[in-house]
């Protein structure tokens, strides 16, 4: 087996729900790409949102990707119990002047919006931005303020292993973001680039519906001096009405995939789907690895 170098891959799961299957698609090709080169997986919880994660899903997703025959190294991760770390990166941008306290409820977030960007969120305007401190004392006696960072006009370009190069300028694509929110939760922008810093990973492969949040992570790894991981976006696995599959997409959850297929199975289908085998047969991750290429990859979002 190749090892061009020390690949750290990653599985990063939300515990909201039982896994589905385009959740298995993303972790079963991450983990090929890491395995296949000789790397490390790792894997991290992401259960900051205390109103959608519970640890009994947490569980479940361990013992799912057991099952499916994915495994990772070390213990795994628990975003919640990380705040410390969160806490710190945050002071260090509150530090560097970029964070400021946003008053404004979610309807006046949407007002006060630019035109959506293409994944249907809204482009904050920045207007607590120009607040002046007098103003931001009296917002403060009867709100609890979220936390944005300001991030300038720079376009950000990378260039992804999947989708090719990209682009996205920080100001008129994202916005400034939220990086904690009114009730103290730190946000996922900032708790990824953390946690991506800290375990150490060098691959990150997951859905293309995240593709544009590539520009504000590398902008805030450039921002706590972290390093970049390189980034591969996969297609998304539509549901058979061509919308993205949700959580409750009960058939395609694995507790219902496991009543007709067994792990090798559904394997095998979605090896089939990365184009990784000619037909849907019966096979485990392991009897993967050789198959495995990232030029084989379908690049458009399908349907199984
Ligand atoms: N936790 C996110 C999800 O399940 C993935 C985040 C990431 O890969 O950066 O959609």
């Amino acid at each position: 087996m190749e090892t061009k170098r020390n690949i750290v891959g990653r599985f990063a799961p939300s515990p909201s729900g039982r896994m589905h299957l385009g959740n298995l698609w993303s972790c079963l090709l991450a983990w090929l790409a890491a395995r296949s080169a000789g790397g490390r997986m790792v894997l991290r919880l992401e259960d900051l949102d205390p109103d959608r994660c519970r640890p009994e899903y947490c569980d479940q997703i361990l013992r799912d990707l057991e099952w499916l025959g994915l495994d990772w190294d070390g213990i795994p991760v628990y975003q919640s119990r990380r705040t410390e770390f969160y806490a710190e990166a945050f002071r260090e941008l509150e530090g560097q002047g970029l964070i400021y306290p946003c008053f404004c409820t979610r309807a006046e977030r949407l007002a006060a919006s630019a035109p959506h960007r293409s994944d249907g969120s809204a482009v904050y305007d920045g207007g607590c931005g120009r607040l002046t401190a007098e103003e931001r004392a009296e917002l403060a006696k009867t709100r609890r303020p979220s936390w944005r960072v300001r991030v300038p006009e720079d376009t950000i370009t990378y260039s992804d292993l999947l989708q090719g190069d990209y682009y996205g300028n920080l100001k008129r694509d994202c916005g400034d973001f939220i990086l904690r929110r009114s009730d103290g939760v730190y946000a996922y922008q900032l708790a990824v680039v953390v946690d991506d810093g800290a375990m150490g990973v060098t691959q990150v492969v997951r859905g293309s519906d995240l593709l544009s949040s590539v520009p504000r992570q590398l902008w805030l790894q450039e921002r706590l001096g972290l390093p970049h991981p390189e980034y591969g976006h996969l297609p998304l696995l539509l549901a058979s009405d061509g919308r993205r599959l949700a959580k409750r997409d009960r058939d395609q959850e694995l507790g219902q995939l496991q009543i007709q297929y067994t792990a090798p199975e559904i394997v095998g289908r979605l090896a089939c789907a990365a184009k990784l085998i000619d037909r849907s047969e019966p096979i485990t991750p392991r009897e993967l690895l050789p198959l495995f290429s990232w030029e084989m990859l379908p690049k458009e979002d399908f349907s199984m």
